[in-house]
């Protein structure tokens, strides 16, 4: 497999690890880890607890065992390694919640190391062939971050991703009938699919049967509106709703009218491509919407979305508007891409910044909406649907963590979103997401405090999985 060369600071950082260990040569060389592992002089940051200072964590069989406070003394088995943090700020791994490993071919042998050197340790791949992924999963060679599958997208009759389009490979599939739900469910639990992914153009009756068939295998959902549907009909049946999309029509005061026109609309498609009938009606439905906000209504709506992580993907829904390519760090962190995929990338964006002027409206929506959702209660979870619309895999999520900063959250809600959120989904956040005992220990050292300023997550000094430096 081929590798992305990596930026020198992390191989500095590695090589940092190695001279402070004092003892054990493991960790350094890769071979057998050290029984316990003590990171002392560190300032923990617990999106929970918010900045513990000073403190000293033991690490045990990858798992976090004691936070303690840098007086005590804490002992210590005679092959324990010790690691000096240096005063810096250790955050938990970062989770992304929202990516496709198969969506393009010459990144995906790429992304999972381009995940670990920017810090994300657990990854939620949301849509894909599930034999490749789960082949992938099992083949790519340690270290690599923790990754759950769902699957390909599940879709009705018609398929957005049905792979007729070169700009849209086949990530889904469908599922016409809701007698079709138990059998795709079940078919996908065998190959190893952790979670199932719902589609626009699934009918009300195959979601509901979908929704029971995985609650029955005990698997989340992670789910679009879909377009027969509304937010608050669809979205208290799933884990998790992603990119905000079609939250608009519900906060709609005329929702009633839209919805039927949208109901009409594929109720009468016969034949055609799935994503152009979808597309129409988003170009035709979306910006009306908005401009008929209705904020007792959309409360309402936000209102049956509380037990739901809303997965606004930011970076995604802002790309056109926001531009994160005339960044400063685009393209360093771009060159760590195939050449293939920066040559197709620069056309792309050449092709965007002739469209002029573009239309800030959902982007200002989707922005506008974290305060809402935050005023409502909803939880928000950190993801950024990488690589599609030039989201490179790792860097996009610290524009993610920004922008929701920018939406309104504070570092610690945003640090809150990559880390404990992501584990709710998957009911396993007494394991994961946390610097406190019991927890595995996927570790990022940060040089200064991401509380402080939420990009901060993007100066990394080191990251762990499972108890091992790996970067
Ligand atoms: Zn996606």
């Amino acid at each position: 497999m081929a590798r992305p060369s990596y930026p020198p600071r992390w191989r500095v950082a590695a090589l940092l690890g190695c001279l402070l260990a004092i003892g054990g040569l493991s960790g350094c060389s890769g071979d057998v880890p050290p029984e316990q592992l003590l990171i002392e002089n560190v300032h923990v940051v617990d999106p929970v607890n918010g900045l513990l200072e000073n403190r000293q964590v033991l690490i045990e069989d990858g798992v976090i065992k004691i936070v303690a406070d840098a007086s005590q003394s804490v002992d210590l088995s005679t092959h324990a390694e010790r690691f000096d943090g240096q005063n810096r700020f250790l955050i938990p791994g970062l989770w992304d919640m929202h990516v496709h490993f198969v969506y393009d071919a010459n990144l995906t042998d790429h992304m999972a190391d381009l995940f670990l050197d920017y810090g994300i340790t657990s990854v939620r791949d949301t849509g894909g062939d599930i034999e490749q992924l789960a082949k992938l999963r099992r083949t790519l060679p340690l270290p690599k971050p923790n990754i759950y599958i769902s699957g390909p997208l599940l879709d009705g009759k018609f398929v957005v991703y049905d792979g007729t389009d070169p700009a849209r490979p086949p990530l889904g599939t469908g599922v016409p009938k809701p007698g079709d739900a138990d059998a795709t469910v079940s078919a996908l639990q065998d190959a190893g699919a952790d979670f199932i992914k719902i589609y626009e153009l699934v009918q009300p009756d195959t979601y509901a049967a979908l929704a029971d068939a995985a609650a029955e295998r005990n698997m989340p959902i992670a789910s679009h509106v879909p377009l027969m549907m509304t937010a608050d009909t669809a979205g208290p049946m799933a884990g998790s709703m992603e990119h905000l999309r079609n939250i608009e029509l519900a906060c709609a005061s005329n929702w009633q009218e839209l919805l039927n026109q949208r109901r009409q609309r594929i109720g009468g498609f016969t034949e055609g491509l799935g994503h152009a009938l979808r597309a129409g009606l988003h170009s035709d439905q979306r910006l009306p919407a908005i401009a008929a906000y209705d904020e007792e209504r959309c409360n309402h709506v936000l209102d049956t979305l509380t037990k739901t992580i809303q997965v606004p993907t930011l970076r995604l829904n802002t790309v056109t508007h926001l531009k994160p390519f005339e960044r400063d760090d685009w393209p360093a962190a771009v060159s760590a891409l195939p050449q293939v995929t920066q040559d197709a990338w620069r056309a792309r964006i050449a092709g965007l910044t002739q469209i002029q002027p573009v239309d800030p409206t959902f982007a200002r929506w989707s922005l506008f909406l974290i305060e809402r959702l935050r005023a409502r209660g909803v939880p928000i979870g950190a993801g950024t649907d990488t690589p599609i619309g030039l989201g490179i895999p790792g860097y996009s999520l610290h524009t993610e963590l920004e922008l929701l900063v920018q939406g309104g959250m504070t570092p610690q809600q945003a640090l809150f979103a990559a880390t404990v959120t992501p584990a709710t989904f998957f009911n396993i956040e007494n394991e994961i997401g946390q610097i406190s005992p019991g927890m595995r220990a996927d570790l990022v050292l940060l040089q200064n405090n991401p509380l402080a300023d939420i990009q901060h997550t993007r100066g990394i000094e080191a990251v762990m999985v499972s108890g091992e430096w790996v970067r």
